[in-house]
């Protein structure tokens, strides 16, 4: 349940013990190797099973040796493309977790932490399926959410007027994609700012991210909202504007999904940070310790 031995438990088995049987496995799975008959099944179409054709552009599987190895220097900033886009064909199984993790292994040990980051999550919601619908750490069930309807439709459209909760969450309806850096400001805003339920946020990510799945979103969710395996204290909430200067300061992503920002036809903050951050910690305090 914590990330950290996870991790060494992971890596010790990886190279001691399982390096043999690692090298056995084919480095993509096709149907062949599971099941000899597969040729002779009629495979229907994905026209007659009702999918149409979308317009979204759809990242190469092949992996860039370039982007894993500066992964670990550039992975942090939204406005480069320095991220595999790998998650969709995790997903849906059109590239073999053992080629990546191959791939990691020699390029980067950044890259392959992430990728353990995965397997983490997948083992928490095979152990505690109770997750998917609450928090890991119960006592957090008690938040007393404000789930003002309004104020999710602002932040679901992009108008919240922190420019980098805007910028993810615009990205994300135009492209099905959203960085890693950006999930995390946007769903820490919604959970901490805005108070409201992450369950809102995890479906609304469910429904557009194309690389959803259930345990990595759910990790994420829960990791923001502070009520899953990170033993961070809730009180660690992100400020946008700092993550802005830190993450983009030359403005690159904000003014890439932004366009109006800075303008008049930009929103105001639809909440002021510092009473935003006041009344979470006075939720929270008041959930954990009745
Ligand atoms: P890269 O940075 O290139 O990483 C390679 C792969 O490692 C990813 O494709 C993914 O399979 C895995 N990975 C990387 N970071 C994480 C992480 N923190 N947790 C688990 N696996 C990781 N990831 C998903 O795959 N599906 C989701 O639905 C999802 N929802 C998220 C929701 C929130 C609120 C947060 C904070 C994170 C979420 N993530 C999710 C994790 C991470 O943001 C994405 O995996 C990553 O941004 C995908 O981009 P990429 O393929 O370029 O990843």
């Amino acid at each position: 349940t914590v990330f950290t031995p996870y991790k060494r438990k992971w890596l010790e088995r990886l190279f001691d013990n399982q390096q043999k049987d690692f090298n056995r496995f084919p480095s993509e799975n096709s149907l062949s190797n599971l099941n000899p008959h597969a040729g002779s099944y009629l495979i229907p179409e994905l026209d007659d099973m009702g999918f149409q054709a979308s317009q979204k552009s759809i990242p190469r599987k092949e992996i860039d040796q370039d982007i894993i190895r500066s992964y670990g220097d550039k992975r942090d900033f939204p406005a480069l493309k320095a991220t595999s886009r790998l998650g969709l064909h995790l997903r849906f199984g059109t590239i073999s977790i053992r080629t990546v993790a191959r791939t990691a292994i020699e390029g980067s040990d950044v890259f392959l932490s992430e990728l353990i980051w995965r397997d983490f999550y997948s083992q928490i919601l095979q152990h505690f399926p109770h997750v998917e619908k609450n928090c890991f750490r119960p006592k957090y069930e008690y938040i007393d959410w404000r789930n003002n309807e309004t104020e999710f439709k602002a932040w679901c459209e992009g108008k919240t007027g922190y420019p980098m909760v805007d910028a993810g969450m615009r990205e994300l309806n135009a492209t099905g994609f959203m960085h890693n850096r950006s999930r995390m400001i946007t769903a820490s805003f919604l959970t901490k700012h805005l108070l409201i339920d992450r369950r809102w946020g995890e479906a609304y990510f469910a429904d557009k991210l194309l690389d959803f799945d259930l345990a990595s979103n759910n990790g994420g969710w829960q990791w923001a909202a502070g009520c899953g395996t990170d033993a961070a204290p809730y009180f660690r909430i992100f400020n946008p504007e700092s993550q802005q200067k830190k993450f983009d300061k030359n403005f690159e992503y904000i003014k890439k999904w932004v366009p109006e920002w800075g303008s008049e036809d930009y929103p105001k903050p639809i909440v002021e940070h510092k009473f935003a951050r006041e009344r979470c910690l006075e939720v929270y305090k008041k959930a954990l310790n009745p």
